[in-house]
């Protein structure tokens, strides 16, 4: 199976071709975080009119790169939601539109699913059942994955996303949009001695997050203490040891609750080096493994569509004449294929 993916679901115009025997032949992204940052955050008609430019250019490079034509295609698939709802349609129009012309099957794929099969694309590839910590700037959820299409969640986050609250407490530093990243540059220089802050929701028990205390505990740190680049740097780094701390326990306790020995973290904040030690850490002590996608595949991208894409159309999914997109839709509504 040669799919080719195409993702346009929030700020990144995304595009792959993978294939079920040779692997991904091709990808390249847009990213529209220099169109947004001076708003400083995503403003969707903006968004939509980005994708509208660069998808097609991205298609023929990729498709050149990966030395295929549309006849080597057997499908195309696409985001179809969750996401900005003007972005979903380009990519699910532009991808509906070219699999009518090429003849071959569109398949409409779910974001997340997208994020937790990422893994998928690295040696080695996880295997079935897993359990599945999505951490993104939109989501952060618990998954118990036993196949294709068969996702339970386990527990999300009841305000902000990981991600969210990096980003917002990274534009209280006063570091940008999104700052997830340099909030942990930051931190790398921050004294993890000076500030505790709480782990949310670790002290009874479930698998429910809530993040959006911890960047208000931020705002009152720095306006009690005096402002400097000190403060900030510890401010940082209490709030990532408290968001890694919480993550880490979660994931401890939604391992055992189901009897997994394999997580997989995908999402943007799968990218944060320290969440990865810390989860290395605790998976070599309850005997399991950690499977990430390489950095480039933790935040958005057409690797994971195309990749998931191929894995349903291989499985027989595909969709008819329509154009679906979903602003929201949880990825518990999946069935299998
Ligand atoms: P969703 O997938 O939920 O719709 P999204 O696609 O916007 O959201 P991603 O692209 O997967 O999310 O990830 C972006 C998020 O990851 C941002 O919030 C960003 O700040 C965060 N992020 C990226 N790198 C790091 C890092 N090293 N440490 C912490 N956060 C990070
Ligand atoms: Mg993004
Ligand atoms: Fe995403």
């Amino acid at each position: 199976m040669c799919v080719l993916g195409i993702e346009t679901s929030c700020d990144e115009t995304g595009v792959a071709v993978y294939d079920t025997r040779r692997g991904l032949l091709a990808h390249a992204l847009h990213s529209q975080v220099a169109l947004h940052a001076e708003y400083g955050g995503v403003v969707p008609e903006l968004a939509s009119r980005d994708h509208v430019r660069r998808v097609l250019p991205l298609v023929r490079q990729v498709m050149g790169e990966a030395g295929v034509s549309g006849d080597d295609l057997d499908g195309v698939a696409f985001t179809a939601g969750p996401g900005l709802l003007g972005a979903l349609l380009v990519g699910a129009s532009v991808a509906r539109s070219m699999a009518w012309g090429w003849g071959v099957p569109a398949v409409a794929v779910h974001h997340m699913e997208g994020h937790l099969l990422a893994p998928l694309l690295e040696e080695p590839a996880p295997a079935f059942p897993f359990v599945a910590l999505l951490v993104s700037g939109g989501h952060t959820m618990l998954v118990d994955v036993r196949g294709l299409g068969r996702y339970r969640i386990l527990g999300e986050s009841l305000d902000d996303a990981a991600g969210e609250a990096f980003d917002k407490t990274a534009k209280l530093l006063g570091l940008g949009y999104p700052g997830g990243p340099a909030l942990a540059r930051l931190a790398e220089q921050g004294d993890p001695g000076r500030f505790r802050f709480p782990r949310p929701m670790t002290d009874r028990p479930g698998l429910a997050f809530s993040f959006s205390g911890l960047k208000t505990r931020a705002l009152t740190t720095l306006r009690d203490g005096s402002r400097d680049a000190r403060l900030d740097a510890d401010v940082a780094r209490a709030f990532e040891d408290a968001v890694v701390d919480t993550l880490v326990i979660k994931c401890r306790r939604a391992m055992q609750a189901v009897g997994a020995r394999r997580l997989v973290v995908a999402g943007g904040v799968g990218a944060n080096r320290r969440l990865r030690a810390a989860l290395a850490a605790m998976a070599a002590e309850e005997g399991g493994q950690v499977f990430y996608p390489r950095i480039e595949f933790c935040t958005d991208n057409g690797a994971m569509i195309a990749l998931a894409g191929a894995l349903r159309l291989a499985a027989g999914a595909q969709c008819g004449l329509e154009i679906p997109a979903r602003a929201r839709w949880s990825i518990d509504e999946l069935a299998p294929v």
